[in-house]
């Protein structure tokens, strides 16, 4: 099984990492194969860099493959960016076209959160539309989609409590009909389902019931610190066990669907 991480941020983000140290940590850590794929999106307010332009992340994805072409492993340059809730990602083919892999995730909803409870269903069923949308849509890999979930009323929560939520929001509203919906599209347009390292989500079962509707999968980490960086063990473990089809970066956008077992 290779050793793969195709979501991490830098410190051209929010990560803590400079290009550089990714680089030099993973060649350490046994990784084969990364994809640095910092915050790129001028509609999420809630980005440190959202001001950050097109010119600077192409100086930006110079810095990667710089960084890789002296290293011993492969490294991508990618961007994970949010959508409309249409699943549209509202970026210019100059900055696609020079992305190895864009990552689209479900970061906010166009929903007022203000006075909602954490587990308000109408809320929840604006999430799951807007999954349903962005699977169909743009975009190569569909980001934690079950991982980090934009939720009403976390302020104050720390990561652990978090995850505790986001556990029971699933458990509440991402069921198995919603799964078979999202799969059914997923395994039409090809886009790959991501297999989250920081929050080591999703549940067994939806990996599974994907699996069986032909869907694909990505392997990410997420990280943002050191600590993060490639644990990956369990999508690895996965995806060797149940024999997944796992999305293989190119290079520009192009990916090779195999079975990892190597
Ligand atoms: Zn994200
Ligand atoms: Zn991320």
């Amino acid at each position: 099984m290779r050793k793969t991480d195709w979501h991490i941020h830098s410190d051209f983000s929010d990560g803590q990492l400079s290009v550089e140290e990714i680089v030099r940590k993973a060649q350490k850590l046994g990784l084969q194969s990364i994809a640095i794929t910092d915050h790129f999106d001028p509609y999420d307010r809630s980005l440190r860099n959202r001001t950050a332009g097109e010119d600077e992340l192409l100086r930006h994805f110079d810095r990667i493959r710089r960084a890789g072409s002296s290293s011993s492993i492969e490294v991508f340059a990618g961007i994970e960016t949010g959508s409309d809730m249409d699943g549209s990602m509202r970026l210019s083919e100059r900055i696609l076209s020079q992305c190895d892999i864009v990552i689209c995730s479900p970061h906010y909803l166009d929903l007022e959160k203000e006075g909602r409870s954490v587990f308000d269903a109408e809320y929840w069923s604006h999430y799951k539309t807007l999954l349903l949308k962005q699977a169909s849509n743009a975009g190569d890999v569909l980001g934690h989609p079950e991982g980090y979930l934009p939720a009403p009323g976390l302020e104050g929560t720390t990561f652990a409590q978090r995850q505790e939520i986001r556990a029971e929001i699933a458990e509440k509203f991402l069921d198995e009909a919603f799964y078979r919906q999202l799969g059914t599209l997923l395994a039409e347009s090809g886009k790959a389902f991501e297999l989250h390292g920081a929050s080591g989500t999703p549940r067994q079962w939806v990996v599974e019931l994907l699996a069986d509707l032909g869907v694909c999968f990505s392997i990410g980490s997420d990280a943002h610190d050191e600590a993060f960086l490639g644990k990956n063990d369990r999508a690895w473990r996965l995806a060797e066990e149940k024999e997944l089809k796992i999305k293989n970066p190119l290079g520009k956008r192009r990916f090779e669907i195999c079975k990892e077992s190597r």
